[in-house]
């Protein structure tokens, strides 16, 4: 097995995750199979119990993992299945050599961050890597490891150090590092500073490990002389130097490490006999296809996070990959579920007219996955108003339950159908507590991970899009569920439960009949999106969502046509307030870089 670890200096926020994920990607277009581990140095066991405001989204895996969101770029770029174990943290270390000294195993021996927790580090990484990950038997042939944190945070001091072990333990020619530093250009003179990386180096290698490769960020191409100075300073060959500068879309980051000639790089260090050039014609066609698209479909994500994108970055992805599917541009208009509520309309007018005037002005309308009530009834409306006006609707496992509620509600004459995570006493519990383990634990009851959903009706939307198939399986991450005794009375009015799982208990799918394209599921289809092979609920969306049928048919009735109808069924009272600004989703981030 051969290792390329990545790490980071002077800032955070680098895109140490894309760099890592490209390298990935390189490699693999050089015929290689890759894996990756991805390392956090924070005290929690996993991402589970982390907030998406402060951390961005959970990453869900198959096994049932809940981790850092950098595990989802890997899948999506390199298109592998991570485990659990592909994501360390100090939690996870510590809590691994504390149940040892529990059992018995260092009996007489002082347990020690030296030896015994940089030991732990060595053997999960090596235990790790070995894991296949891309479907095919045997372990990958490269391991990329990327180390959160920035060098010289007291956090990963204990990860610095194993990894200088381990450099030494999987010997030269097996180990290659690249470090992702920052080279700003000073606005007055417009000069590439080179010493935030020299010193960053020298603190790299005062503690044991020499880069292999400087993966500089930077407005513009790095200069001949500032080359050298790094080169000179830092000790690394200036062939080994290479800009990652501001690019259009992100999918070029594979390609500007190509041109850099990275992977001869890696393949000198690694003694990988790399001779070929690397085959990257689907990178670089995606890449210009997502720079040229200008037709726009806009979509509008009501959630309880709308300040941070980064809180629904897969939803973002799988919305990407399947507008550029459809030859579109994405612009995702950001409503906060909470300014639809009835609430909103009286403290802040503004806010509430804002979110409805947007709202208004979509092709389609996704409400994402959430937990606790902030929100809830926002998220209500918005389904209610897709629902009446004909506006395409993808609901997301609460978004699921959100929709359940509205038609148990509104059309059934339900007046507190509720689910009962934010209702326990309601008289029309529509979504109720529904655990595969214990009824009186919280504690570990999340029904997480791949589940199988087996198509019940085959002529329906959502199997279509699936490709006709009998099942499918896909990942979940919840607790509450469609009361199956109120099943019945759901489907005579006309919402049709299509998908179930094996027991028929569990409702898996639901699909609005006579509505051009209103789905809402239990499981979250965004984890298992990739560029090139969008998830299928998406295509569907977004082809609805661009007046096609979710076949890929254009309707003959198109729907901006059908948009608008029913509009005179909703009556709000709104306020003469400024427009909410709609944010596109293939935006820059201050680095320049499209996330
Ligand atoms: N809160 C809901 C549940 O636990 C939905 C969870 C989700 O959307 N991920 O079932």
């Amino acid at each position: 097995m051969k290792y390329v670890l990545v790490t980071g200096g002077v800032v955070s926020g680098l895109g140490k995750g894309v760099t890592a994920s490209s390298v990935g990607v390189l490699l693999q277009a050089c015929g290689l199979r890759v894996t990756s581990i991805k390392i956090d140095p924070y005290l929690n066991t996993d991402a589970g119990t982390m907030s998406p405001f402060e951390h961005g989204e959970v990453f869900v895996l198959d096994d049932g993992g809940e981790v850092d969101l950098d595990l989802g770029n890997y899948e999506r770029f390199l298109d592998i299945k991570l485990t659990r174990d592909n994501n360390i943290t100090t939690g996870k270390i510590y809590q691994s050599v504390i149940d040892r000294e529990r059992k018995g195993d260092y009996l007489g021996k002082t347990v020690q961050v030296v030896p015994h927790i940089t030991d732990a580090i060595q053997d999960w990484i090596e235990r790790a890597a070995m894991i296949p990950v891309d479907g095919k038997e045997g372990h990958a042939d490269v391991c990329v490891i990327e180390l959160g944190g920035t060098i010289g945070d007291i956090e990963s001091m204990p990860f610095i150090e194993a990894l200088g072990q381990f450099a030494y333990r999987v010997g030269s020619g097996n180990f290659c590092l690249i470090h992702v530093s920052l080279v700003p250009v000073l606005n007055v003179v417009g000069e590439q500073k080179t010493k935030p990386t020299q010193h960053c180096v020298k603190g790299l290698r005062s503690l044991g490990l020499m880069p292999n490769i400087l993966a500089c960020r930077s407005t513009m191409e790095l200069e001949e002389n500032v080359k050298q100075k790094l080169c000179q300073f830092c000790h690394v060959p200036a062939e080994n130097i290479i800009t990652l500068y501001d690019v259009s879309n992100i999918w070029h980051v594979p390609l500007l490490l190509r041109d850099q000639k990275v992977h001869m790089a890696i393949s000198k260090a690694l003694n990988l006999g790399i001779v070929s050039e690397p085959s990257m014609l689907e990178w670089s066609t995606r890449a210009e296809l997502c720079d040229k698209l200008n037709e726009t479909v806009r979509i509008a994500m009501v959630g309880k996070y709308t300040g941070l994108s980064d809180s629904y970055l897969s939803v973002l992805k799988a919305l990407l990959d399947a507008s550029v599917a459809c030859r579109k541009k994405l612009q995702v208009d950001w409503v906060r579920s909470s300014d639809l509520e009835d609430e909103t309309a009286k403290e802040d007018p503004e806010a509430y007219k804002a979110a409805w005037d947007l709202l208004k002005e979509v092709d389609g309308v996704l409400v994402p996955g959430g937990f606790g009530d902030r929100g809830v009834q926002g998220k209500i409306l918005a389904a209610k108003y897709a629902r009446e006006n004909k506006i395409p609707y993808l609901g997301i496992c609460l978004g699921m339950q959100i929709a359940v509620i509205e038609f148990g509600r509104s059309v059934l004459g339900m007046e507190d159908a509720n689910s009962s995570e934010f209702d326990p006493n309601t008289k029309n519990p529509c979504v109720i507590f529904m655990p595969e383990g214990s009824k009186t634990h919280m504690g570990g009851t999340m029904r997480l991970g791949s589940r199988r959903t087996y198509f019940n009706v085959s002529d329906c939307k959502s199997a279509k899009l699936y490709g006709n198939k009998s099942f499918i399986d896909e990942r979940h991450r919840h607790r509450y569920e469609v009361n199956p005794d109120m099943v019945e009375t759901f489907e005579d009015a006309g919402l049709s439960f299509t998908g179930k799982d094996e027991t028929g208990q569990r409702m898996e799918i639901v699909e609005l009949l006579g509505h051009p394209y209103f789905i809402g599921v239990q499981f979250h289809p965004e984890f298992k999106s990739r560029p090139g092979k969008p998830s299928p609920l998406f295509l569907g969306l977004i082809r609805a969502a661009c007046g096609q049928s979710s076949d890929g048919s254009t309707l003959k009735k198109g729907a901006s046509s059908m948009k608008g109808n029913g509009l005179s069924n909703l009556s709000h009272n709104f306020g003469n307030g400024k427009k909410a600004k709609a944010l596109e989703v293939i935006y820059s981030n201050e680095n320049g870089v499209i996330c």
